[in-house]
């Protein structure tokens, strides 16, 4: 509709924009139930909530499909019997210092998103802008409801391998969706000099190894999770790439770092 209005140079630029529109739901994604929502407005005074009304009209089908394009980057098919199924989740934006979280755990999954970073996040009236940081944060979080956990590898508190899985999974899920900029120049990935700072130091990390080992990468490195019974980032590695020197967890690092200039 939008398209048609365009010149052909501007609707260029459009796609070539990092805002753009969603990716695709798969076809045999589309009807599967991802759970109920349960939306909740704790501040609605502020202008946070003011601004995510205006440009989130129903939230509840937007949170449901993008839990849809999460799954599907985690899972090959809704009929996997490793996904965790989710009775509810409940969804709430609220007034707080932060950005979001999400608590719970099993079949009773929280997920908070603060008004004051939907504010943040709405400077210059970018419309485009918030629907892509509030995607993207969604993203992220909801991948922390449906991704397995792995097993024998500390705890999330302890910021080891098993938090770094956990989180740089998220932000992994986050780049494959196209939330952070698929553009490892771009300034989204940080600087670092080991995958164990987590988040998007250690998402796009496996990005670059979906896209240069394995088209399946994110779902093999997810599976791993509940196929290896003492787990580790090495251990998935292998397990998933072929147990050979060469796919040791610090090997593919120093790879992924050589590949993109650093
Ligand atoms: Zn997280």
């Amino acid at each position: 509709m939008l398209l048609a209005g365009l010149t052909l140079g501007a609707a260029a630029q459009l796609k070539y924009n990092k805002y753009h529109a969603p990716i695709k739901v798969e076809k045999k994604w589309r009807k599967y139930n991802p759970g109920e929502v349960i939306f909740r407005d704790k501040s609605p005074e502020s202008e946070g909530s003011k601004i995510y009304h205006a440009i989130i009209p129903d939230p509840t089908p937007y949170i449901q499909e993008n839990a849809l394009r999460v799954l599907q980057t985690l899972y090959w098919s809704p009929k996997d019997k490793n996904i965790p199924r989710l009775g509810r989740i409940f969804y709430t934006i609220e007034e707080y210092d932060g950005v979001s979280e999400k608590y719970g755990h099993g079949d009773h999954v929280g997920i908070r998103y603060s008004t004051k970073w939907i504010e943040h996040s709405f400077a210059g009236q970018d419309t485009m802008r918030l629907d892509y940081e509030t995607r993207g944060v969604l993203y992220h979080e909801l991948t922390h409801a449906y991704q397995l956990e792995p097993k024998n590898c500390g705890s999330y508190g302890d910021g080891g391998e098993y938090w770094c899985f956990i989180e740089g999974m998220a932000d992994a899920v986050r780049v494959a969706c196209g939330c952070f900029e698929q553009n490892f120049q771009s300034q989204d990935r940080p600087r670092a000099d080991t995958w164990r700072k987590g988040y998007r130091v250690a998402g796009y990390f496996l990005y670059w190894l979906q896209l240069n080992k394995d088209k399946d990468f994110l779902r093999k490195f997810n599976r791993s999770a509940a196929e290896l019974e003492t787990w580790s980032w090495d251990a998935a590695m292998k397990h998933v790439l072929g147990d050979k020197p060469e796919n040791g967890v610090e090997a593919l690092w120093k790879e992924y770092r050589a590949s993109i200039g650093e």
